[in-house]
């Protein structure tokens, strides 16, 4: 099996707390891979598409992760991001382990319609292993709420009745909630605010560059507007805007929505995506893919404070050059998990034939987000072998998952 990024960070933590290596060895490797072929009419033509899923850990509940569509999937990327929703599920402490999964194709070059059949496929060719207590999808990168409604159904029909648990990220008319697709974001907001208030910041002195204005980027960008802090800095893939005095947030969505760019957007001076990793601003929030943030660039970043809204937006070198600078990092386990919490609660609804308020949902998010933030402080202030807010936040998941393990399975001492 590959070795991944974090299989070095799950066995740095094993090392630090001194725990057995067949222990260690067993969180890493994924219990199991899936890998399938699955055919679909592009253009008039068949064409065959890879999928994969990789089933990491089942420990704390059953696999949960999302499913993305992009040419560079690859099974040691699954297997990397199932690995980081095992920690973000325990760090957030939702009973759910961790899966990732994807389909190796190009989603601008395929029409909807073709998506949605590739959405359907997908499911019918892991049937067998998918189910709202073995594994339960949801959108990633270039799938969202209209590809889950379509696995959904695919599902249902496969096992001749509905069950809309089976994935989350659906449309509100098939089971969703209206909080779902905004969650991530105002998870990366809430432990933003948790951060600044907890470490002395005057909120409205505090400024923000945001790299990535999806959907993420957006909800982040407009909550931190709302708290008062000046979001100085924006980009997108087109390009990168800023202004000292703050930029109006909403009305640079509004505008994003109607020209599919934030540049051009009133008097705001234009700079490129590179300028804006390296502001000198007091938080920076990669929002965007993965790796944003990587060697040739990690010794100019001047903000003090990264929130890594994306998964793995930092590579490992990176990483380590940042906390060598003595840079705070608030690691995607923790800052991204408002998505999976909000999938949490959908399933739950769903699982019950019941559904909740908005204002139910967003306090029990709120509330999830801010004590997962309190729980990696505490951890981070308790052990002094821990230097960073990621190494707390693995450490606090894999000494979960250890204890789990040897109840489950008592050969481990
Ligand atoms: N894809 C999201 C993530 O990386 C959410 C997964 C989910 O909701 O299951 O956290």
């Amino acid at each position: 099996m590959v070795e991944t990024g974090f299989s070095k960070h799950i066995s740095d933590a094993g090392d630090l707390l001194d725990i057995d290596k067949a222990i260690v060895d067993r969180v890493i490797k994924p219990e199991r891979v899936l890998e399938s072929y699955v055919s679909v009419v592009v253009d008039g033509e068949a064409k065959n598409f890879r999928c994969i899923r990789c089933q990491h850990s089942s420990l704390l509940g059953p696999y949960k992760g999302g499913i993305r569509f992009h040419p560079e999937v690859t099974l040691e990327e699954s297997l990397e991001l199932a690995q980081t929703m095992t920690f973000k599920n325990a760090v957030v402490d939702v009973p759910f382990g961790g899966a990732k999964g994807g389909v190796v194709c190009n989603p601008k070059e395929m029409s909807e319609k073709e998506l949605m059949e590739l959405s359907r496929k997908y499911i019918e060719s892991l049937n067998d292993f998918i189910g709202p207590e073995k594994d339960i999808p949801a959108p990633d990168v270039n799938t969202g709420p209209k590809n889950m409604a379509v696995m959904m159904d695919s599902y249902s029909e496969l096992v001749g009745k509905n069950v809309p648990a089976v994935v989350t990220g659906k449309p509100v008319e098939v089971g969703g909630t209206e909080l779902r697709s905004g969650a991530t974001g105002r998870g990366v907001a809430t432990v933003y605010h948790e951060y600044i208030q907890d470490h002395g910041y005057s909120i409205n002195d505090v400024d923000v560059a945001i790299q990535g204005y999806g959907k993420v980027g957006q909800v982040a960008a407009e909550l931190i507007d709302s708290y008062g802090s000046n979001v100085v800095g924006l980009s997108d893939s087109t390009g990168a805007i800023i202004d000292e005095n703050g930029l109006p947030t909403t009305e640079i969505r509004e505008w994003k929505e109607k020209t599919g760019s934030v540049i051009g957007f009133n008097e705001t001076t234009e700079i490129t995506n590179k300028e804006l990793l390296t502001l000198d601003v007091d938080v920076l929030i990669p929002a965007a893919l993965a790796n944003a943030i990587n060697k040739e660039i990690a010794d100019q970043i001047q903000a003090e404070v990264i929130i890594e809204a994306a998964n793995n937006p930092i590579t490992p070198t990176a990483d380590k050059i940042l906390n060598e600078k003595n840079h705070t990092i608030i690691p995607d386990i923790l800052a991204n998990a408002g998505g999976v919490t909000a999938s949490y609660l959908e399933w739950v609804q769903n699982m019950q034939h019941h559904s909740w308020s908005q204002e139910k949902l967003v306090n029990e998010l709120d509330t999830k987000m801010k004590t997962a933030y309190q729980n990696v402080k505490k951890t981070k202030t308790k052990k002094p072998k821990t230097h960073s807010y990621r190494e707390s936040a693995i450490q606090m998941a894999l000494q979960k998952l250890t204890k789990t393990l040897k109840l489950r399975k008592p050969i481990f001492k």
